[in-house]
């Protein structure tokens, strides 16, 4: 004859080890979870190598308050770019000058936390991710951020580029992107076609 009582011990046992093996699941999950974060973080390189900012983007981020002269190395704009692309910018400048062309960098080198706050920016301001990307290339795409671009300015100064700047073997390489400049042909050379846009 079965007691009662007995059947009481048995359910506490069950419920323990029920609480143990959730215990046990959960460790489980939370585990292979970040382990698929790690993973999905080492999938995504724009992602993972992007630390977040700890204050203000400043010039150490290439950041420039105001436009500046290919000359002026003493920004980190300016000195971290690829020293190829910083000397034929340097010569097309000269050249324009000489045409009573004043031309101005916009934006050199960037950080790639930098590019990474333009691009959340830009999502903001376009809307979505994808029409963003038309505009701001990721830390992992961006020229910016590998030294191999410029942005030039005024309107005169792009027009001119537009004009001579194949001579030093600068080239527009995007259709909507009229200041945006990179080596991209020989000097003298013949520029590629151009893409649609930076998402092209
Ligand atoms: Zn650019």
């Amino acid at each position: 004859m079965i007691s009662l009582a007995a059947p009481v011990p048995v359910p506490r046992r069950r419920r323990r080890a029920a609480v143990a093996v959730a215990v046990v699941l959960a460790v489980v999950l939370l585990a292979s979870g970040a382990t698929a974060g790690l993973l999905w973080a080492a999938r995504s390189p724009g992602a993972a190598a992007v630390p977040a900012f700890d204050g203000p983007p400043g010039a150490d981020d290439g950041i420039l308050v105001s436009s500046v002269s290919i000359l002026d190395t003493g920004e980190p704009a300016i000195a971290r770019l690829d020293p190829a692309l910083r000397d034929a910018v340097g010569q097309a400048s000269h050249a324009a000058a000489a045409d009573g062309i004043v031309m101005e960098i916009t934006s050199g080198w960037r950080s790639a936390r930098y590019q990474q706050l333009m691009l959340d920016e830009a999502v903001t301001t376009y809307g979505s991710a994808a029409e963003a990307s038309r505009w701001v290339a990721s830390p992992d795409t961006s020229a910016h951020v590998s030294g191999r671009a410029v942005d030039v300015g005024p309107l005169d100064a792009q027009f001119w580029m537009m004009e001579h700047g194949a001579r030093w073997g600068l080239c527009q390489i995007f259709a909507n992107e009229r200041w945006h400049y990179e080596r991209a042909t020989t000097p003298g050379g013949t520029c590629p076609p151009q893409r649609m846009d930076a998402a092209g």
